[in-house]
């Protein structure tokens, strides 16, 4: 990318730098017992309630590989969340508040380890929306957090619940941008006989649900300046959006919406290219114009996520848009760039 470029911006990263172990470690006992273990260079963590998660992936914790793929792709600004698995969504409440500021101050004191120009995705507990309110302006006032990163579903509701409004209203108007992903448990975890895939289809049919109740409960009529992010280029939803239509115009699914074609919302949301498909990345770049931003899912897809592969299908100026344009207009990384 010549030009004026600042380089490419990754939005949808994760990683769990060795402050984060650390806090885990040192800490854990205050949040109601999340605990690691370190057992031959392996990472592993057990929630309070038991639940033992899976090895933390290398890329997660590793700064100088994430450096080399960064430079290796041309990605200049990542932004990132700590995996999903941690971000304590089912702890008991009062742990739960607390573990998200904890959970904040160590990503961001940890972040310059893993790399230069990421930035941080906060944490919330959602649970408790006016919680999750304060937590998000902190972190970005306090620590210069650029967005939040929020699960689609948490044991005690759905982002799209009426419940959680006053939080999108907030971050509407505040103009904070939100990176909505799917955690493992929970509706993705719940078609019988999905276990293997969970994670290729569960998850992205609960980004589908998610975004298609924003879209049919009215939230964009409320709230139109809301910048969210559906990562894996919002799931199943763009390309199902013609059965929506025909859907809620059949009176199969009730849509309190001013429009009356329910996928003229869909230009509501941006989207990540971590569909990892040129041709897909060029079908949502036409369907939802200057809505596409580049996501990785680092390090959960780092072999197979070749920037230039996944933009392959894009014509230069769509290009340049995808990869940076249309981030660097949501997300201010003004930081990063005068250090640059
Ligand atoms: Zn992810």
């Amino acid at each position: 990318v010549a030009g004026t470029s600042c380089g490419a911006v990754d939005v949808h990263g994760h990683a769990i730098p060795e402050t984060v172990l650390d806090l885990i470690e040192n800490s854990g006992h205050l949040f109601g017992g999340i605990s690691v273990e370190r057992t031959d260079g392996k990472f592993l963590v057990t929630l309070p309630d038991g639940q033992k998660l899976r090895p933390l992936p290398r890329g997660m914790t590793d700064g100088p590989d994430r450096r080399r793929w960064m430079e290796s792709q041309s990605v200049a600004d990542q932004l990132v969340a700590p995996w999903l698995d941690v971000q304590g969504n089912g702890f008991e409440h009062d742990n739960g508040v607390a573990w998200a500021s904890a959970l904040n101050d160590a990503m961001a004191e940890g972040l310059p380890t893993i790399g230069e120009r990421t930035h941080l995705l906060s944490t919330v507990y959602p649970a408790d929306p006016e919680a999750a309110i304060n937590e998000m302006l902190r972190a970005r006032d306090e620590l210069g957090a650029v967005g939040v990163m929020l699960a689609t579903h948490f044991p005690q509701g759905s982002a799209a619940d009426a419940e959680f409004e006053p939080f999108w209203a907030s971050a509407a108007q505040e103009q904070i941008p939100v990176v909505l992903h799917p955690p493992i448990v929970g509706p993705a975890s719940a078609i019988p006989g999905d276990k293997d895939f969970r994670s290729l289809y569960g998850r992205t049919l609960e980004t589908s649900l998610a975004a298609t109740r924003m879209i049919v409960n009215g939230l964009f009529d409320r709230l139109p300046d809301l910048k969210i992010v559906l990562v894996h280029g919002g799931g199943s939803l763009p390309y199902q959006a013609g059965r929506l239509d025909q859907q809620v115009k059949d009176g199969k699914i009730n849509a309190q919406t001013s429009v009356e074609v329910p996928s003229d919302y869909l230009k509501y949301f941006f989207y990540d290219t971590a569909m990892l498909d040129p041709s897909v990345v060029r079908f949502l770049a036409e369907r939802v114009p200057d809505r596409v931003v580049l996501g990785t899912d680092y390090p959960f897809t780092a072999a197979s996520a070749i920037v230039p592969d996944q933009l392959a299908g894009l014509d230069p100026a769509m290009r340049d848009q995808v990869s940076e344009g249309v981030a660097r207009g949501i997300f201010d990384l003004s930081v990063a760039e005068t250090v640059a």
